[in-house]
């Protein structure tokens, strides 16, 4: 326990099948969380809008037998996103488990991710990781406190599989460039192409499909993405 966060002491330890995780999905050495949202909605919660999902109910239907799960450290907005996620479920319980819209695919647990992800992921086994509209933590002696770090991108490049992806998106000119400054700098990522970013589902999810992501929109603020790739080999040594 630390600060009121439980947490495995490895990965196969946690039980994913109780009702606030995957209960309908989830069956042990079978089916195993593949996306993460780092940082869910806090809009939602401040102005409790409807309709709007944040990235889990927008990638949800797209990828309906794909486990994926947020994980945000704000207990208030860990609740919130979790009773709409049961509020989904409810609505849509005569709905195959599988079926798009059936919303059982998706979860959020409160949790500090810049501390704890190896106890709940083994290596290799995330698809995709989405850090969204981050905190930008402007000032200098708050970097530190950034998500993307040189430490925690290794800790990425850890629990990612080869081929799986990072999506960072930010209106924060800065922090843009300091994410991109730091994944470049890993030997264990590359950049996705334009292209690739154009014909992915997931970069429009996450440029678009967030709570953050819409008052950019709204306030007429500039979006800067970039994705990166979980090489099989380090790019130089
Ligand atoms: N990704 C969402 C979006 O695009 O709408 C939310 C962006 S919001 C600016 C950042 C969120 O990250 C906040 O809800 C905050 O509580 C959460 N957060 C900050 N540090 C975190 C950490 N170490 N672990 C998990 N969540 C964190």
């Amino acid at each position: 326990v630390d600060h009121m966060l439980t947490y495995p002491v490895k990965p196969d330890l946690f039980d994913w099948s109780t009702n606030d995780g995957f209960p309908n999905l989830y069956v042990k050495n079978k089916s195993v969380v593949e996306f993460v949202d780092i940082g869910n909605t806090y809009i939602a919660y401040v102005f409790a809008r409807c309709g709007y999902g944040g990235l889990l109910t927008t990638l949800s239907p797209l990828f309906p037998t794909k486990l994926i799960l947020g994980m945000e450290i704000r207990p208030k907005v860990q609740e919130y996103v979790l009773q709409r996620i049961l509020a989904l479920r409810a609505q849509n319980k005569n709905k195959e488990f599988t079926e798009p819209g059936s919303f059982q695919n998706i979860s959020v647990m409160r949790m500090n991710a810049m501390k704890f992800l190896p106890n709940f992921f083994e290596k290799g086994q995330l698809e995709k990781m989405f850090f969204l509209f981050p905190d930008p933590h402007f000032k200098k002696k708050k970097h530190k406190a950034r998500i993307i770090t040189p430490q925690l991108v290794a800790e990425y490049a850890y629990i990612l599989k080869p081929g799986g992806i990072i999506y960072t998106v930010t209106d924060v000119r800065d922090l843009h460039d300091w994410m991109v400054k730091h994944l470049d700098a890993h030997p264990l990522f590359e950049r996705l192409t334009d292209e690739e970013m154009d014909a992915d589902p997931c970069v429009n999810a996450a440029c678009n499909g967030t709570e953050e992501s819409m008052k950019v929109e709204r306030n007429g603020g500039t979006k800067f993405r970039m994705c990166y790739r979980r090489l099989n080999a380090a790019k130089f040594s």
